[in-house]
This record gives C-alpha cells, structure tokens and sequence, in this order.
C-alpha cells in the first residue's frame, strides 16, 4: 500500500493544473481498492457547497453540475464531522441523500474520507461499490492517509492552475499566497529564485533569449560528463569487479542515447534553460522507468535520476557565479540560506520569501536587520515556476502577491510611498530621548551583526548596540576567525559606536544556525549543543573569542559582555571563571584589559527561576525572548507548522519576563529585552509598562517605538499593563494593547506583521 501511495502522490505532483491532478486521483484511487467509484467533492466555502470535480465511476456529465449544501448527505457528513463515513448499505443510512444527476442509486458501499490541510476542510474523497461493502480498517487507513497527503498536493495543483491563467491573462489575474511570518515593510519587484545547488527536482523554469547558446552550453556539459564516467570507470577497473562497474557503462549508455539529451534539447531550443529543459526530461524519463513492472528496470529510474543530477551539478557550477540580480530583487526559493541572502548587493535586495522558516529564523532576524521586507513559510509557494515574475511581498498582511494586477501594484506602490514618508517624519525624533508625556525614560538600543548596520545604528541616534551577534561574522567565513581576526572586528565595532555601549554576545550557533565548517547532527537541536554549552565544552574556541572581546575593550571602554542560554548557576559560574583566566592571561601578556560590564540572556525557562542567584552575579540582563517563547511554549521558533502557536505576548511569556524584571529591580540591575518583541508596538507598550530599562530591536523598528513611547504617558500603561496579566490568550492582550495604541492616535503602528 505505501508503494502505491508514494506512487499516486508523485503522480500527482508531476500533473499541470487541478483537474487533471483529481482525474487521476479517482482513476488511480478506484484501481487501488478495486471499487466501483471513486469521486472527489471539493469544498467551496463561499458558496456554502461541496461540488463534484472528478469522478471515476459516476456519469461523467455530473462533474461540475452535482453540488451539495454544506454537510448534505453522508458526503456532507464526513466533512462537517471532519472524519471518515464508511457505510454498507448507504441508501439505509439517516444522513443519505438521493442525488440523479450521479446516477448513484445503485450502489450501497460507501466510504467517503475528508481532505484537511492545517484543520480545514478542502474536500472530500468519495468510493462507493455496487453491492453492500464495508470497506476494511486497511482500506479506510489507506484513503486517509492518502486524503492527508492529498490535502497539500491538491493546494499545489491549485496554485498552479491559477498560475497558468496568469500566464494567459497577465494582466486580470492576481494570485495570493499566505505565510506564517514576516519580517514588516513592503515591496514589489521581480523574483529571482535560488534553490540548493544540489535539487533537481527543485530547478525553476526559466525562460532564455538564445537557445543555440544554452544548448552549446549543455552540449559541453554532456561531453565533460562522459569524458568523467569514462575516467572513472578506467580508475574502478583496478578497484572492482566488472560487475560492478556497469553503473559507469550504464550512465555512459544512458548519456548517449538519443532521449535524454535530444529531449533536453528540444527543451532548450523551444526556450527553457539548460537546468530547467533537463529537471522536465529527467524526471519524465524517471518517471517512466518507476512504472515498470520489471524490478530491474524500475531500479534504473534512480540511475536516471542520479545522471540527470550529475548534470546539473556541471551546469550550476558557472551558473552559481554568474547570477544576475535585477535592481528591485525578491529573493525567492524553498529554504534561504544566510550565505544566498548576502550574495544580493545590498541595494538591489528588496524582499524576501521562503517556503520554509519563520519569523525567528536567522535569516529573518538577519532581513530585518537589513530593513528587507519578507514572507516566511509559505508552504503553497511553487518557486520553481516563480523566477522573474513580479511580485508584491507585504510584511503586515504575511503575504506575497504574484504579479499583481496594474490596480494593485498602484496600491502597493502608493503604501510604500506612505511607508516611507512616515519614517521620514519620523526622523526629526532621531536625537530625541525615549521618554513618555509623564517623563518615564526607557533606553532605545541596536540589536545588530554586521558593519553595514552597525554604521547605520551610529547615524540613526541609537544610545548603544544591546546585542551584537558575533557569530554573524562566523558564518561569513570558512572556519574559526582567529584571535587576531575577532580582535579587529570588535574593536571596529566599539570605536564606530563610541562613547555608546555595544553589548556582544559570545557565539551563539547551534540550534538553527549550524557553521558550515563545524557540522553538528542532532535530532534535536534546539535542546541540544548550542550557546553557552558549546562554549563552555571547547574552551578553547571561547577563551579565543573573550580575549579577542577583552583585547578591544582595552582599547575603548564601551564595551560589556553577554552570555546567551544560560540555563543556571552552575554554568554561569564556569563561563565568568573562563573570563577572568583571559583577563589574567591578557595582563600576563601585557595588554592592560579593562572589566567589562557582563550580562546574562535569560531565554531558558530555568534562568527564569533562578533570576534571583543569577542576576547578583552579573551587571545585567537581557531577555532573549525569541528563545524564551521558544522553550515555554515548547514551540519550534523555525516550524512553520506550528507558527501560529508561537507568541510572546502569552500569558506565561509575560509572567516570566515580569518575574525576571522584578528580579533585576530587586537586585539593582538593569533589565532589557533584545528579542524581536522589543520592536513590536504593542510588545513594547506591555514592557515599558513592566518596568524594564531598555528594549533593543533592529533600527528599522527603533523611531516607530521612540514615536509611541513620547505619545503615551507612562501612568496610563499601567492599567493597560494589569488589566492584560488578567486575561488569559495571547490573542485578547495583543488586541487589547493595540486598542489603546490606536486610542493613543498611534493607528498607523498597527499595521503589523507576525
Ligand atoms: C533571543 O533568543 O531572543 C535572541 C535575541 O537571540 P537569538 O534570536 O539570536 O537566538
Ligand atoms: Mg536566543
């Protein structure tokens, strides 16, 4: 049964438009079971009807035309109940429902299982026999479990139609597609999509001016390849047996033989890419040989597969190094990486969009950091059939409009001229303090990683940089900077922010941010090797950055020290003694180091509780509230799936972070907040209003909350602030806060994203 799955499930994903991809479900679903019927109904929710779309066993002429009301007949019932109706004898059955149009009145087996995606109803799958049937558990398991896999492949099979009747008609159609997260702002331009160097079946299409070139291109691309199995299979001839070395005479074969590479090429000359013409041909040849029934030949689809990859992978090789990036770009693709991001030259990066991902994503932090507007997590996104279409990435509605209609891209273009007219209005508050009507005065600071925004946080009046992520300068390299190395690095960053503190972080990878050159394979990683605990497990690497820290801090004075995932007592302890062994050894050496101010991040739940031990070991605490929700709510900041279960403002967020200010408060010492909700307006209302000293967000954030601080009086917060610790939803506070935001006459802040 799984192999057949897999197989209706693949074949599903290789059809052009929606009906042809139910046309097939029903025939190949009615062969599997060996029923009399199959059918689909889909679900039209504003109708209020579930229509008949494709049938294998019904009369043809009903497609269309049979439409039942919302939870009509058993049909009906297994949607509204939302779980599968198996009945012998239908017609005997309360809830049955005569439909002539179906010519159905023969048949009495009944089974009809509903198509649920993310917990709506999108359809439901229908069989029926001729005869009294139940169907079995097997069978009832395997149409579920079909039905579930359905649910996505049909959204994709939608998406795509609706991208066809763009390409028919640019100009009417307008296709929206929703994320789950996003990193605020607008912007419209044309998609250039990446995809990891090493997917096939990933390849976009893309269209090109001169197909005699390209198809050159693959030429030498098919002669090199040869040429390399040919050389191999000379090397293996000293290695192995005769036998086992067909593979190379077998890929040989394959690379002369006239269908894969005259099928490229016709591909090409009829104007695809080389990469593109290739992913069509292999994957239909593969496709071919999966069907077989001879197993040997079945097994020859992964060979075809294989070859087809070891082409690609020559032809992307020059590919990687020539990618051109038009002036209003939309990064596109399924997973972006950190390194794809900051190949785009800086002005031309306009937006961002991600199949995978969510809002606390590196990559994310790092587009907001740039002020870059993105969608994350949009799982129906085909990038494949997206490179060079215009698209509008909204940061506040979290979701990316494909090729928008004339009227729509006006729309767009008139809010981003709104949008920067008010950051604009908003500069005159550039050198003005963070301070309420009543004269309560929070401390605004830069979260920030890289030299291009730290030159900017300098020009944007900032009063400090809370939280440096150094190990952004990790990822930029091909292994550990070396003392020397950091040492120049930090001192920049101190003199351009001088006299303003700037707070680094020690690495911070692990979890979601893996280095490339220090691979660690986990299966949980976000509870595992990460932060501090790596740290504190290779001294070496950690004495090697806090001396590099120490060595500019000797030379400017603005600088203090923040340990990330911190989870107790015990390796706070062990990572301030490491600090003070470099201390001692620098001065051994001669370097006149200073004490640096140290702080803790409290972004695991245990630091929470033990706030009161902790914070009188340290100078300060910042809250890293990205993790802090991450590990109370035991929600995945990067799964998309469960997105929407991830907020900061719940409940018991707050009541830990309030725990944490009342804390410090008790002891003396400055609390802030450097996770993403520090930039969020109704966030950043319920913080001030706790108490705490500074919030510190990326720069693109920062005058829109200086703004909303001096509109506010501090006295009025407060009741915002307890009537929210009553209510018990993330939901309710958020709502609640921006009520009074726009009471406030601060609406245009409200505007937010995810
Ligand atoms: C946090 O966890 O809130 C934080 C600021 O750290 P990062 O997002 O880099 O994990
Ligand atoms: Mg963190």
């Amino acid at each position: 049964m799984l192999d057949i799955l897999r197989r209706i499930v693949q074949d599903i994903n290789a059809t052009r438009d929606l009906s042809e991809a139910l046309n097939l479900i029903v025939v190949e679903v009615k062969a599997a079971i060996h029923t009399d019927v199959c059918s689909v109904y889909m679900t039209d929710h504003t109708r209020g009807e579930h229509v008949l779309m494709a049938t294998d066993g019904l009369r043809p002429g009903a497609v269309g035309k049979v439409r039942l009301k919302l939870g009509q007949g058993l049909t009906g019932l297994a949607a509204t109940r939302a779980e599968p109706v198996n009945v012998d004898n239908a017609p005997a059955h309360p809830a049955f429902r005569y439909i002539a149009a179906t010519g159905e009145a023969p048949f009495r087996g009944f089974i009809g299982v509903p198509i649920v995606r993310r917990r709506k109803v999108f359809g439901v799958l229908v069989s029926q026999q001729r005869e009294q049937r139940k169907y079995t558990a097997d069978e009832e398991s395997f149409l579920v479990t079909l039905a579930a896999q359905l649910a996505g492949c049909i959204n994709q099979a939608e998406i795509r139609q609706a991208l066809e009747r763009l390409d028919d008609d640019a100009l009417s159609g307008t296709l929206f597609l929703e994320g789950v997260a996003s990193a605020r702002g607008l912007a419209i331009g044309e998609a250039v999509v990446v995809f990891p160097a090493t997917a096939l079946d990933r390849v976009p299409d893309k269209d090109i001016d001169d197909p005699e070139a390209e198809a050159s291109r693959f030429r030498q691309a098919v002669a090199a390849e040869l040429a390399e199995l040919q050389r191999l299979s000379e090397r293996m001839r000293l290695l192995l047996a005769a036998g086992d070395r067909a593979l190379f005479d077998a890929y040989g074969l394959l690379l002369s033989s006239d269908s894969l590479v005259n099928g490229t090429l016709e591909r090409i000359i009829a104007g695809n890419w080389a990469p593109g013409a290739l992913r069509a041909t292999v994957l239909e040849y593969a496709n071919i040989f999966a069907e077989m029934d001879d197993p040997y030949l079945r097994e020859r689809a992964a060979d075809i597969l294989d070859l087809g990859q070891r082409l690609l992978d020559r032809l992307q090789e020059e590919q990687v190094v020539n990618r051109h990036y038009p002036d209003h770009t939309i990064l596109m693709g399924e997973e972006i990486s950190v390194s794809q991001l900051l190949d785009v030259p800086p002005e031309k990066l306009k937006g961002l969009v991600s199949v995978r991902g969510t809002g606390t994503s590196h990559v994310a932090l790092l587009a907001r950091g740039l002020g870059v507007p993105a969608v994350f997590g949009v799982s129906n996104l085909p990038p494949g059939r997206l490179n060079g279409r215009e698209v509008a990435v909204d940061g506040y509605t979290v979701r990316v409009c494909i090729q928008p209609s004339s009227a729509l891209r006006q729309e767009y273009l008139k809010l981003i001229a709104e949008e920067a007219e008010l950051s604009r209005g908003l500069q005159h508050l550039r050198d003005l303090p963070a301070e309420t009507l009543d004269e309560h005065r929070l401390e605004l600071h830069a979260n920030s990683g890289l030299f291009a925004d730290i030159a900017a946080a300098r020009n944007s009046g900032v009063q400090g940089v809370g939280l440096y992520r150094s190990e952004l300068h990790f990822f930029l390299r091909d292994r550990f900077p070396g003392e020397e190395e950091q040492a120049t690095i930090y001192t920049r960053v101190l003199r351009i922010m001088e006299p303003h503190p700037v707070v680094l972080r020690t690495l911070d990878v692990g979890g979601d941010k893996p280095l490339p050159y220090f691979p660690i394979s986990e299966q949980n990683p976000f509870l595992g090797w990460r932060g501090i605990r790596i740290s504190l497990d290779q001294p070496d690497l950690f004495k090697t950055q806090l001396r590099a820290m120490l060595r500019a801090g000797a030379v400017y004075p603005n600088l203090a020290i923040l340990f990330p995932m911190i989870g107790g007592v015990g390796e706070l302890s062990e990572a301030l003694d490491l600090l003070r062994c470099s201390e001692v050894e620098l001065r051994e050496d001669g370097v006149p180091v200073r004490t640096p101010r140290v702080g803790i991040m409290v972004e695991v739940p245990s630091a929470v509780y033990q706030i009161d031990r902790l914070v009188r070991m340290v100078d300060f605490v910042s809250v890293g509230s990205n993790d802090l929700t991450q590990y109370l709510l035991a929600v995945d900041r990067n799964n998309d799936r469960v997105a929407k279960l991830y907020d900061p403002l719940h409940p018991a967020v707050l009541l830990a972070i309030r725990q944490v200010v009342e804390g410090g408060q008790a002891a003396g010492k400055p609390v802030g907040v450097c996770g993403e909700m520090a930039g969020d307006p109704a966030s950043a209302l319920l913080l001030m209003a706790m108490g705490v000293d500074s919030l510190s967000m990326n720069l693109g954030s920062l005058l829109k909350i200086k703004w909303m601080i001096r509109s506010i009086r501090y006295e009025a917060t407060q009741d915002v602030l307890a009537e929210a610790m009553r209510m018990d939803n993330a939901a309710a506070i958020r709502e609640h806060a921006n009520t009074f935001l726009d009471q406030q006459g601060l609406s245009s802040l409200l505007r937010v994203g995810k």
